[in-house]
């Protein structure tokens, strides 16, 4: 695997394989790997002739600066995954080089509902900082295949808008993947390093909310399933930011189905000081 630390020296190098015909993916993270991180860069591998993974713990992301400070990093382990992984290029940028002129946004990214809806409600300007980072980094590597989870599905829809704000939806295509998830179901997150084992026992009620929503839901209103989605997290400890039952296209809340719209429900829940999100497709 190859390690680069300069955006230059990486766009120049990603630039020279293309010429020569070689596809590129692009799979962005955080680092703190998982096996949800390691499946998009099997998909890469597998469409792809050359397949790139950043880690940065982008700080214009994270509304709450504890968040951030208390971010997972472990590096060594997560460099060790990526080469058994397969991966070929590793891009390990400094504050500095994502950021040259400061991490002050330079522009206003017009995100329209996504900025105000579920997580764009709760973490304000969070949104903001992802476009802030990607559009760096999609300038940088220019991919032609790009891997996000599902497990952010509203951060796939902010990342679709922002290609297409970039003007580059005919040269970058957009592949969502499934999300990963422990045998208990709990979806697989950095954030889960930082749970106590009682909260790692708790946690997989998330998505036995979010499931008991997917097997019972029925045409008609649906506040009251979503309400005993929200009871069963509140009821052992949960502090619950939000569970919808939205449009699956437009994230816009649906409180009466018709029993044939495409539908997700999303949870975003804190045990303790851990901020933990989820999804399910409903139909
Ligand atoms: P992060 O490091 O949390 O920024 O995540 C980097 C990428 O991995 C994002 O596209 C996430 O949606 C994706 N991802 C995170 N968790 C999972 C998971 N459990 N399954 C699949 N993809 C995931």
């Amino acid at each position: 695997m190859i390690l680069f630390k300069k955006a230059n020296s990486l766009h120049q190098w990603v630039d020279a394989q293309q010429r020569k015909g070689q596809k590129v993916g692009f799979v962005p993270t955080m680092g703190a790997l998982h096996l949800g991180h390691i499946s998009l860069i099997e998909s890469s591998r597998k469409d792809n002739d050359i397949t790139i993974s950043s880690i940065f713990v982008n700080p214009t992301q994270f509304n709450d600066p504890k968040d951030f400070e208390k971010y997972p990093v472990t590096i060594e382990k997560d460099i060790l995954q990526l080469e058994q992984a397969g991966c070929d290029v590793l891009f390990l940028p400094s504050v500095e080089e994502i950021y040259p002129n400061g991490t002050t946004p330079k522009q206003h990214y017009d995100l329209q509902e996504m900025e105000i809806l579920l997580e764009g409600k709760f973490r304000s300007g969070h949104y903001q900082g992802v476009c802030q980072v990607l559009h760096r980094l999609l300038k940088i590597v220019q991919p032609d295949n790009l891997y996000l989870g599902q497990k952010d599905y509203q951060q796939c829809m902010v990342i679709s808008r922002l290609v297409e704000l970039m003007g580059i939806n005919d040269k970058t295509n957009i592949n969502i993947c499934p999300t990963l998830r422990e045998t208990d179901g709990l979806a697989m997150s950095s954030r889960n390093m930082r749970l106590s084992e009682a909260e790692r026992v708790k946690a997989v009620l998330i998505f036995q909310s979010l499931s008991y929503i997917k097997d019972n839901l029925v045409a008609g209103e649906t506040d009251t399933i979503k309400n005993k989605a929200i009871a069963m997290l509140s009821d052992e400890g949960f502090r619950v930011d939000y569970i919808e039952i939205a449009d699956a296209k437009t994230l816009q809340t649906v409180s009466n189905w018709d029993g044939k719209k495409k539908l997700v429900a999303l949870a975003a829940a804190f045990l303790n000081e851990v901020r933990l999100i989820d999804n399910l497709l409903l139909n």
